[in-house]
C-alpha cells in the first residue's frame, strides 16, 4: 500500500516536503502541522481491541 498523503506542499515555495518535516527544508519557513489521524498510529490489534472495548462497554450500558 503506498500513501500519497506522506507528503506536504509548502505555502511558501511550493516546495514538496515529507509530511513529518516541521520546516521547509528549501526556504526555511515553518510548515503548518501535519495533522494524522490518531487511528493511522494503531495497530489493527489495537482496532480490535478499541472496537471490543466499546462493544463491552454498550453491553455493560444494557446490562446495568
Ligand atoms: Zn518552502
Amino acid at each position: 500500500m503506498s500513501s500519497p498523503d506522506q507528503i506536504q506542499i509548502c505555502k511558501v515555495c511550493g516546495a514538496r516536503v515529507a509530511a513529518e518535516k516541521q520546516v521547509c527544508p528549501k526556504c526555511g519557513s515553518p510548515l503548518p502541522e501535519h495533522k494524522i489521524a490518531w487511528y493511522k498510529n494503531l495497530t489493527p490489534t489495537e482496532i480490535f481491541l478499541l472496537i471490543l472495548g466499546s462493544i463491552m462497554l454498550m453491553v455493560a450500558l444494557v446490562a446495568v
